[in-house]
């Protein structure tokens, strides 16, 4: 129960906090940024996350001692865990959630369906089922993804476009999120926004992405496998940076409104929106290794193969005019700048001298 004391004693200190955020998720890529950035501009923040092994524990570790450092403490447990999401809220007056705990990635959902059924849909909704039953309602942003646009949509997808056509279990458990979100919105009057976030990438990464992985085996001198569409087509990402990324949840921190109805007043409906975070600017995948290649001053060895149909889509590219009408929000790192930082924190991270690396 040594958490319970940590988390009151940190409850105590963040009393005249603005906001005081749950953070899910927290020792994750996006989440251990996010989480930063709202301790460094003085928000109350307390983090969640089960440490999974998707991938590499240690490097979740890690961001846990750099969260700590900045005064992060992140509590070891499961959003599936109702009695500790309970008791979370009894000790903290969470004024929002942000909701970024999720199975990510798409081909390991090929061989585990049931860690995006148990995080991604059934997490989410006991997440909501508490979020929903606290007064007052914290006002939730969470964690959707690009995968929605599936295989039909049109470039640049925007977020009217059609959003059927899930190329991943992975894409149909964020689709079914969105879903769930709009249900607990118009039913118990939750304030919930969506990110649909675009590829993305830099320092603390995850190590399943390709822009990680590439830059791993180029070191090694590896054969590096580069997918192209078919009939010779690009296979091409809107990758964002993560700095760009964590404004735009903070924005949507900061603009989320409750609904209100309290002292006589007629209740106006809490808010559900949904808004693309990507970057506007697709880069094919062959461009991405040119670039790790220039900055690691390795040449790779590339194999170029066919893309598989396994749940990548050819082409990402966001429509953000939504985001910056409501959000401000403004991307302002082109791929080149972004991965100089993300090879610059990789190989600092990677060399045994030099482990405590800084961001
Ligand atoms: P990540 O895997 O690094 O972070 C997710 C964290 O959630 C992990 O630390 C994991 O241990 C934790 N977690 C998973 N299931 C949990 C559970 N049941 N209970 C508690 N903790 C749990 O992923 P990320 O890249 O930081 O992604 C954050 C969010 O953004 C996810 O929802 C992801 O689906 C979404 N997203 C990410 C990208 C991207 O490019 N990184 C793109 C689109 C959407």
């Amino acid at each position: 129960r040594d958490w319970e004391r940590r988390v009151s004693r940190s409850a105590r200190k963040q009393s005249s906090s603005a906001i005081t955020v749950l953070v899910t998720g927290a020792a994750g890529f996006v989440g251990t940024h996010v989480s930063v950035a709202l301790k460094r501009r003085g928000d109350g923040v307390l983090g969640l996350d089960n440490f999974n092994h998707y991938y590499d524990p240690n490097l979740k570790r890690a961001r846990q001692k750099l969260l700590e450092r900045s005064g992060v403490f992140v509590v070891e447990g499961d959003i599936n865990d109702s009695l500790l999401l309970k008791k979370l809220f009894e000790v903290v007056a969470f004024t929002h959630v942000m909701h970024l705990a999720a199975q990510a990635g798409v081909r390991f959902a090929m061989q585990n369906p049931g860690s995006y059924v148990h995080s991604n849909i059934a997490g989410f909704v006991n997440l909501l089922e508490l979020c929903k039953s606290v007064d007052p309602q914290p006002a939730i942003v969470w964690a959707s993804s690009s995968s929605v646009y599936g295989l039909n949509s049109k470039v640049p997808f925007s977020e009217k476009d059609r959003t059927d056509q899930p190329a991943s279990l992975y894409a149909a458990t964020k689709k079914a999120g969105e879903e769930i979100a709009h249900t607990y919105n118009h039913i118990y009057g939750l304030s919930i926004t969506g990110l649909r976030f675009f590829t993305v990438y830099g320092p603390w990464g995850r190590p399943d992405m390709a822009y990680y992985f590439f830059a791993k085996d180029i070191l090694k001198g590896k054969t590096i496998t580069v997918f192209e569409a078919p009939n010779h087509g690009t296979v091409a990402r809107d990758f964002t940076y993560i700095d760009d990324i964590v404004k735009g949840c903070l924005s949507a921190l900061d603009t989320a409104k409750k609904s209100t109805g309290s002292g006589g007043k007629k209740k106006r409906p809490a808010q559900f929106r949904i808004f693309n975070l990507g970057n506007t600017s697709p880069v094919p995948v062959g461009h991405l290794v040119s670039i790790l290649e220039k900055l690691l001053k390795v040449k790779a060895k590339r194999k170029v193969l066919p893309m598989p149909r396994n749940g990548d889509v050819k082409y990402t590219h966001a429509n953000i005019s939504l985001a910056y009408r409501d959000l401000g929000y403004k991307p302002s790192t082109n791929l080149e700048t972004g991965l100089k930082k993300f090879v610059r924190w990789y190989l600092g991270y990677h060399s045994k001298s030099k482990k405590k690396s800084s961001w």
